[in-house]
């Protein structure tokens, strides 16, 4: 069997096992004593809405994940990739400006590609569900920025890469390992300095009552964070959250404008003692490590596999070249399937973790409750997703999760 077959042989249970998490979305939680706990906080108004508000979204996303695979198998097999590495070439003989026509020539074909998809999930079904504030030019300003920021982030990583790969053909992995976890602890750094103010307006949480509680909340955890933000969400989107971003000295609470103008004090404080649940416990720098552990037993991985002559052979291509980017994302794919289930039991164990956290410091489960019945509204959440599903692949337990958490505290 030629190479473009088997691969394509290789892609198809990827592509079913998408389209059986498909219908199991569609489906979601039949059980009826789950739905009978659902009824004690919500109304079937709200559970209907939240099913109205997800579904829409089951199917251009599958359809999404499809064309995503045929693009890089097209990309990698029918010989694009070795297409788009000609003009690169032709434009200049630098490798690291090859890395960036490459780069911004691979992601203008992507967007492109994923236009209409795009349009539809982010404009057209965000202002049909009420979703959306921003109008069609706003909407795709924000875009285009997020694009922006893709393309140079994308190039300072690949341009890097190639040129690491050159400089150190057989210890490249550990060097490239080592800059890419100091890469993602810069951009921790800077993101809530340089980059979230592309995006959103930020102000400062005036001083007041509110204030001083967030932040002596935050001293009780153990967390000190040096200044609460208001992020002007209320401008983009409906959404109600909040975040801990930063490190050092650009450590920081924001609140989303959403979450202040629906919530009370108490339910802000449950939200903000979640958060500083997470610093407590240091997740971001634990993520950063599993990431980093990650990015070099794959760059080991790759750097052994490509030793060999059929796996260069195979894929078309060897590491020192640009076309090794969509074999990247294309094994990035599998990668992704084998190992998203650990990655969301990870998530949700720290989720858990920072919901204790918050619990014995607001010591007011009743608040608790209610906050995620009103963030899970204001969201139009689902709050009866497929319980295999949310094994699976959740990030966070589900709202009814936490709801039976706290009421257990209660009692
Ligand atoms: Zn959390």
């Amino acid at each position: 069997m030629n190479a473009p077959a088997a691969a394509a042989l290789a892609i198809a249970p990827l592509i079913v096992w998408r389209l059986i998490r498909t219908a199991l979305a569609y489906r979601g939680d039949a059980s009826p004593a789950t739905r009978d706990f659902a009824l004690r906080h919500f109304s079937q108004e709200d559970i209907d809405r939240g099913k109205a508000s997800s579904k829409p979204y089951y199917l251009p996303n599958t359809i999404g994940y499809v064309v995503e695979a045929a693009f890089l198998w097209a990309l990698v097999f029918l010989g694009f990739a070795r297409l788009i590495e000609q003009i690169a070439q032709s434009l200049s003989s630098n490798i690291i400006v090859q890395a960036g026509c490459f780069i911004v020539i691979y992601n203008l074909v992507n967007a492109a590609l994923f236009a209409p998809i795009s349009i539809y999930t982010g404009y057209v079904l965000g202002r049909r569900l009420g979703k959306l504030k921003q109008n069609f030019p706003q909407w795709l300003l924000f875009n285009l920025k997020g694009l922006g920021l893709a393309v140079l982030l994308g190039w300072l990583m690949f341009g890097g890469f190639m040129l690491i790969v050159r400089l150190y053909p057989d210890t490249w992995w550990i060097i490239a390992g080592g800059l890419f976890t100091a890469f993602m602890i810069a951009i921790v750094f800077v993101q809530p300095i340089l980059l979230a103010p592309i995006f959103y307006k930020f102000t400062r949480l005036e001083n007041g009552e509110l204030r001083d509680r967030l932040l002596e909340l935050c001293r009780r955890a153990g967390v000190a964070a040096r200044d609460v933000f208001v992020q002007h969400e209320s401008k983009v989107t409906t959404q109600t959250n909040a975040y801990f971003t930063g490190i050092g000295n650009t450590k920081r609470i924001v609140l989303y404008d959403n979450l202040l103008n629906t919530n009370t004090p108490d339910e802000v404080a449950v939200v903000v003692a979640h958060e500083a649940g997470h610093w407590a416990r240091r997740h971001i720098m634990i993520n950063i490590g599993l990431m980093a552990v990650s990015a070099l037993a794959g760059a080991f991985a790759l750097s052994v596999a490509f030793r060999s002559e059929s796996v260069q052979q195979f894929f078309g291509t060897s590491v020192e070249r640009r076309t090794i980017l969509p074999v990247l994302s294309l094994l990035g794919l599998f990668v992704s399937t084998f190992a998203a289930p650990f990655a969301s039991a990870i998530s949700r164990a720290m989720e858990r973790q920072a919901d204790r956290i918050c619990l014995s410091l607001t010591r007011h489960p009743a608040a608790f409750i209610s906050t995620h019945v009103k963030l899970a509204r204001s969201n139009k959440s689902d709050v009866l997703p497929h319980p295999l599903l949310m094994r699976l692949y959740a990030s966070h337990p589900t709202v009814l999760e936490r709801i039976r958490f706290a009421e257990e505290k209660r009692t």
